[in-house]
């Protein structure tokens, strides 16, 4: 089980009171499986993310990421989580606009204090994966949508993840596009064996997931998908 959320409960500060932004949330994702995550805006998909993610401590409940439960963690050690096993994909592709794709990818190596140049043959090959391989040498600029997403997947990617968390990749994208990104995401998982949580608004690619789980006001209801 690469991603375990358990019993989560996650608050804001609301004025006087707190709101409830996750309720007591369970999920598990194995390894090599796609878990879509659906539900109307504020329902709190991003918030579950963020929390998968180790950026936001829940209230009470469990994190565990690969095997490694997250409560016992500092924050140095939280942070080399996230950067050794956890690829996250923000709804925004947010890739620099002086690096070409393929440096964008080998900047995730330098982060990770890794060599720069030995980072670019693995590079390259996620920008294949990505279907990119003509792109490696263009800027943002000269990327469509798509484009740059994809890039934001391959770069998520780099430091192979256990865990990708991706929130609504596809809602700059038309749909024949975002139906392409979610495909190559689906593709991912089962290949590299993430355990992959995909926060998308579109039902349509709720197909390519082995389980749905829906938000409701910050409650969870976990279906198995019938695959
Ligand atoms: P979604 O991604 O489904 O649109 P969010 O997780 O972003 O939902 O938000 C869930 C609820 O939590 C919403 O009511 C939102 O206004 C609130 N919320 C999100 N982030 C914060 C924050 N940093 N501080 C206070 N309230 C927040
Ligand atoms: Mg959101």
């Amino acid at each position: 089980m690469s991603l375990v959320l358990d019993d989560v409960t996650l608050t804001y500060p609301d004025g006087e009171s707190r709101l409830t932004a996750l309720d007591r949330v369970s999920l598990e994702v194995p390894a090599g499986s796609l878990a879509a995550v659906v539900g109307p805006s504020g329902s709190g998909k991003s918030s579950l993310l963020a929390v998968a993610a180790t950026l936001i401590t829940p209230d009470s409940g469990r994190v565990v990421v690969d095997g490694a439960d997250t409560a016992g963690l500092g924050r140095a050690a939280l942070s080399a989580l996230r950067r050794d096993r956890i690829g996250i994909v923000f709804q925004q592709p947010n890739l620099p606009a002086s690096l070409t794709a393929v440096e964008q990818l080998q900047l995730m190596a330098h982060l990770a204090g890794r060599p720069v140049r030995a980072a670019r043959a693995r590079a390259l090959e996620l920008l294949d994966a990505v279907g990119l391989s003509a792109q490696a040498g263009r800027r943002p600029g000269r990327l469509s949508g798509g484009q740059r997403q994809r890039v934001a997947i391959a770069r998520a990617l780099m430091n192979d993840p256990r865990v990708l968390l991706v929130d609504e990749p596809t809602s700059a994208l038309d749909h024949e596009r975002g139906a392409a990104v979610v495909d190559l995401l689906a593709g991912l998982t089962r290949e590299r064996g993430t355990a992959t949580v995909l926060v998308t608004h579109d039902r349509t690619h709720l197909a390519a997931a082995d389980r749905i789980a829906e938000v409701r006001d910050g409650r969870l209801r976990v279906e198995e998908a019938a695959r």
